[in-house]
């Protein structure tokens, strides 16, 4: 069995294809998946996923990428995330590729989701791009996963060196690797992924994003993530049932649900 850490399968290409979708996971053997929060006005919809569905999960939280959206509260995402099916926050974090300018806003916001995580003592889900070092400044600012017990949350979609993987790794963090690293150019996150010990790993789709090999190009969806347990089990020579329990186990540690 595999788990999706990471997908948005309230955004309404994929919502629109629900029932299909659903089968998809099941013909994959993908038991569970993680619909993740970008910004407050679709949280109802992806709250209402996770309410109907007893196998999927979701988070509250607004992505450093919607800059004209309504910006949360500590209040507000603390309040927000009091609910069984709500296991994160996120995701959050910093973008310095697809924004630039001044990005203050960015670190503010970023520094909420920090609080309200300490608050809710809730994992963060954290997106960075182009921006690891002040990323991982402010984590170590704002005592990220200090309050959860080590269990700090996921850097997801993981893109960053080594250096930045040890670095999140040793304030309680996991890993995510998404469709990415199947990419053929991918080489030097495919050694980071080799490297990283397997129980510090989880294993996303980011769906509709970044559709893994051998569908690179199309649409993504969250029964693909199996191609991702596939391809690491492959890089590091290890049977594929390996990597499917170890990232399942790790997901349900992580975010601290009760099979
Ligand atoms: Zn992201
Ligand atoms: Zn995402």
């Amino acid at each position: 069995m595999y788990i999706d850490s990471h997908c948005h399968i309230n955004f309404p290409e994929l919502a629109a294809r629900m029932p299909e979708i659903l089968a998809k996971m099941a013909d994959n053997h993908v038991t569970h998946a993680l619909c993740v929060s970008v910004d407050l006005p679709d949280f109802p919809q992806v709250l209402a996923l996770a309410e109907q569905y007893p196998h999927i999960y979701a988070s509250v939280g607004v992505h450093p990428d919607y800059e004209d959206t309504p910006e949360p509260s500590v209040e507000q995402l603390v309040q927000l995330a009091d609910h069984k099916k709500i296991i994160a926050i996120g995701e959050t974090g910093l973008d310095y590729f697809r924004l630039t300018g001044d990005l203050e806003w960015q670190r503010e916001r970023f520094r909420t989701h920090i609080k309200a995580s300490r608050i809710t003592r809730k994992p963060l889900i954290i997106h960075t791009r182009a921006a690891s070092e002040d990323t991982i400044r402010i984590m170590r600012e704002e005592g990220a996963g200090t309050e959860a017990g080590g269990v700090a949350g996921v850097m997801h979609c993981f893109t960053e060196s080594l250096e930045v993987a040890r670095a999140a790794i040793e304030m309680g963090f996991y890993i995510s690797f998404s469709g990415i690293v199947t990419f053929k150019s991918a080489k030097d996150l495919q050694a980071v992924a080799l490297e990283l010990p397997l129980d510090r790993i989880l294993i996303e789709t980011d769906s509709p994003y970044l559709a893994p090999m051998p569908h690179r190009g199309k649409m993504n969806e969250p029964g693909f993530v199996a191609h991702v347990g596939e391809y690491i089990a492959k890089l590091k020579g290890i049977p594929v049932e390996q990597v499917a329990q170890q990232t399942t186990d790790n997901f349900f540690k992580l975010f601290n649900v009760v099979r």
